[in-house]
């Protein structure tokens, strides 16, 4: 099976992890601080903080951002529910803005027409690591006083208009899953340009302790002593898996430019198939791709999807829109995001990562071409 994503480790990667192994420090030392510098050269210079999960680096840029009962967050809904779970989980009411239909990104026409006195933040996810429209959005956020979140889990390295993404919205979130840009097996990071933001995102994720003499309110209680101002969660990278991430962020240069060389080889061998549209990229953005979306014959989406299977191409498709979920009991109801839904029923991911070769990638291209021949 060739999968829809996959790591790429290299020698040099498991001899960053072994040699953590060999050290004094699993766990909270040198490792994680290294990590979040060098992430720095990756987000234009924005402050980063690493976590444990893009869930949870999610869950505390939510965290940090304030939100609580009874705000509305603006999020698409063509992405993980990681984008809204975290969310929820805090208490706030998940509000949905549909998407473009070329880029599958939130579009900033109809967030406009989702905002009320409630509404807290608008969430953009740069969706296939193609960056969504954040100067639109950006003049909407600062028009009704809204927080700009961007999920990034698929664009760690992509640049929007000349800027590394995570240096632009308020808060910007990466995961390091294994199928994305770089990993960390588990791992993930919040970005923010605010650094009291970011502050709060760093005491959320390590028990909200704090250690700075200068910062507590218990004064002189002895040299041990670290106290709680505000509840926090134990959402820290293992020094272990920060070395993996330093490793492979040296590495990010060559994935961005093996990611763009297969999205061009793709485009290349594709091209002439009527029966697909193949994904676009603006003239502003320069992504490092985390997927390959092709939109098929919705009708004919199944069959395609699992005749690819069969064969041993593992697609997937990203992703069945959020506010299907159960979870959502039927509000917004099916049909109310129309683009979002059309989107959904006609994509298929084709695999994409560092580490395919050309070789399967014309293996791929034959199958798909098999594929849709055989939905006739
Ligand atoms: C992967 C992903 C997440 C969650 O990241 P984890 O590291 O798996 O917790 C959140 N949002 C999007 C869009 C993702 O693709």
């Amino acid at each position: 099976m060739i999968p829809y994503g996959r790591q790429d480790i290299s020698a040099g990667d498991i001899e960053a992890v072994a040699k953590v192994l060999r050290s004094d420090y699993l766990t909270t030392g040198p490792e994680v601080e290294s990590f979040e510098s060098e992430l720095t050269k990756w987000t234009g210079g924005a402050s980063t903080v690493a976590v444990s999960s893009g869930t949870a680096a999610l869950h505390a840029a939510y965290y940090a951002a304030g939100i609580t009962a009874g705000d509305e967050i603006i999020t698409p809904p063509i992405t993980f529910i990681a984008t809204q779970s975290t969310a929820a989980l805090l208490g706030a009411k998940i509000i949905f803005a549909d998407v473009q239909k070329d880029t599958g990104n939130i579009d900033p026409i109809e967030v406009r027409k989702k905002i009320s006195l409630r509404t807290k933040a608008v969430v953009a996810v740069d969706y296939a690591g193609h960056p969504a429209d954040l100067d639109e959005l950006r003049v909407i956020c600062d028009e009704f006083g809204l927080i700009l979140i961007e999920d990034s889990a698929h664009s760690l390295g992509s640049i929007y208009k000349g800027k590394y993404v995570g240096s632009i919205a308020d808060i910007t979130t990466f995961s390091f899953f294994p199928t994305k840009n770089i990993t960390t097996g588990e791992g993930g990071a919040v970005t923010s340009i605010h650094q009291e933001i970011l502050d709060r995102a760093r005491y959320f994720s390590r028990q909200g302790l704090v250690r700075e003499k200068e910062k507590q309110i218990i004064k002189d209680e002895g040299p041990w002593h670290q106290e709680v101002h505000n509840f926090g969660l134990n959402y820290r990278l293992s020094d272990v898996m920060a070395a993996l991430g330093a490793s492979q962020l040296k590495r990010l240069n060559n994935f961005k430019s093996r990611r763009k060389e297969i999205f061009n080889f793709y485009e290349q061998e594709l091209r002439e198939i009527e029966e697909i549209n193949l994904p676009t990229c603006r003239n502003y953005v320069d992504p490092v791709w985390h997927l390959f979306p092709i939109s098929v014959d919705p009708v004919k989406r199944r069959a395609i999807f699992e005749n690819l299977r069969q064969k041993g191409i593992g697609v997937q498709v990203n992703y069945i829109p959020a506010h299907w979920h159960p979870v959502f009991k039927g509000v917004p109801a099916r049909g109310s995001l129309p683009v979002a839904e059309n989107f959904y029923r006609s994509e298929i991911s084709l695999p994409m990562s560092a580490a395919l070769s050309d070789d399967e990638i014309i293996e791929v291209s034959i199958k798909l071409k098999e594929a849709i021949h055989d939905a006739k």
